[in-house]
């Protein structure tokens, strides 16, 4: 019996920590629990949001989505933001960061106005969409207002034509905002506020150049810089030594963190039975979304023919995909027609899909 051969489980809470700090209930029988979990301390701040001199259209959209109390995180940002400060918030996805910094981002921008306000970038596709996506929910009630995201995978021309529209706010991953730069149809000349999410992946992924470059075609006195990351490694201080002013830290303390909220289980097992250990789990306890996350691009494929072929809902998703499949996966996962999502974690990173009731990794994570 070896540890690395060890599918974990996990059961995943889907809000992020605020006002009810609820730990996930249903638990995996006969698995033994993680040795020094973390429990769920209730460390409610209970600000109410109305606490916050939001604008009416945003406190609207925020009740409109069932927001009743920041996150630690919300709490912490917003106000911060709101002054008009630099930002380094250490947070990860699950904690509410995409609202700490989109509700600001919202009540700061001038929706009377038509040129480009704040861009922000993300590491991936999916996130870019999910980011928009909450901008769009949080601004409903704003308006005038309007977000566009671009990325790589979709033609260039379909978004050159919707920048037409003139949005305020862009969201786009690093490669496609930087091309359309260069091709002098995006023109970052009156942002105001610039927000780099998940800055260790898009480090990680390659993208501290571009960055540094579409930051440079940002005007540097007036700017607001945002930047969100679960770690702080030496690069991304370097990155906020160079492009951020009298910064403020916000760490979301450990125990405000999801996974606090998580019951993590591990299972040791041999290899040759991790397959069986994995489908015995999934069919004692019939989860209507699950999530498993494998190392590989080959590994997904494999389980996803292996589990088709005993009949499981399952599909994968990995770099390997274009971006219409991945689209189309994403889907059928969110409307659950899939009942299984088999991924590997760079192409699942910052996912937010709600409802999810297990995510199995299934090999071990190589960053924990
Ligand atoms: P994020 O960490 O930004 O990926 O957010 C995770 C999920 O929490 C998203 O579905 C958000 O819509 C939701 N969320 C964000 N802020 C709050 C809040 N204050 N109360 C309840 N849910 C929230």
């Amino acid at each position: 019996m070896t540890s690395n051969n060890s599918p974990v489980a996990t059961k995943k809470a889907k809000k992020p920590a605020p006002a009810q700090n609820k730990p996930a209930t249903a638990t995996l029988p006969n698995v033994p629990n993680v040795p020094n979990a973390p429990k769920a301390p209730n460390t409610n701040k209970a600000v109410p949001f109305t606490a916050l001199n939001l604008s009416e259209g945003v406190q609207k959209a925020i009740t409109g989505m069932g927001f009743e109390t920041p996150s630690p995180i919300q709490a912490d940002a917003i106000p911060a933001l709101l002054d008009g400060g630099d930002v380094i918030g250490q947070a990860q996805t699950g904690t509410g960061k995409t609202a700490a910094f989109a509700i600001p981002v919202i009540e700061r921008v001038d929706a009377a106005n038509r040129r480009i306000q704040a861009i922000v970038l993300c590491p991936t596709r999916e996130l870019a969409i999910q980011v928009t996506d909450e901008f769009r929910k949080l601004g409903k009630f704003t308006p005038g207002l309007v977000s566009m995201a671009v990325y790589g995978g979709q033609p260039i021309t379909k978004q050159i034509h919707f920048l037409r529209r003139q949005p305020q706010i862009i969201v786009g991953t690093p490669g496609r905002v930087l091309d359309l730069i260069r091709r002098g149809t995006l023109k970052l000349g009156h942002v105001k506020m610039a927000v780099l999410d998940e800055a260790d992946e898009m480090l990680n992924m390659g993208f501290r150049p571009d960055i540094e470059t579409i930051l440079s075609h940002t005007p540097a006195q007036n700017r607001q810089t945002i930047l969100f990351s679960a770690t702080m490694p030496r690069a991304i201080l370097e990155l906020t030594a160079k492009f951020q002013r009298n910064a403020k830290h916000i760490k979301v303390k450990q125990h405000d963190q999801p996974v606090a909220q998580v019951d993590q289980r591990y299972l040791k097992v041999q290899r040759r039975d991790k397959s069986d250990t994995l489908f015995r789990l999934l069919n004692e306890h019939k989860f209507q979304r699950s999530l498993v996350f494998c190392n590989t691009k080959r590994q997904v494929d494999y389980m996803v023919t292996l589990m088709r072929g005993k009949g499981y809902a399952v599909d994968g998703l990995h770099g390997g995909k274009t971006q219409s499949q991945r689209d189309r996966i994403m889907q059928g996962y969110r409307r659950g027609k899939t009942q299984i999502l088999i991924a590997t974690d760079v192409a699942a990173r910052g996912l937010d899909v709600n409802d999810i009731e297990a995510v199995f990794n299934y090999d071990l994570p190589k960053e924990a």
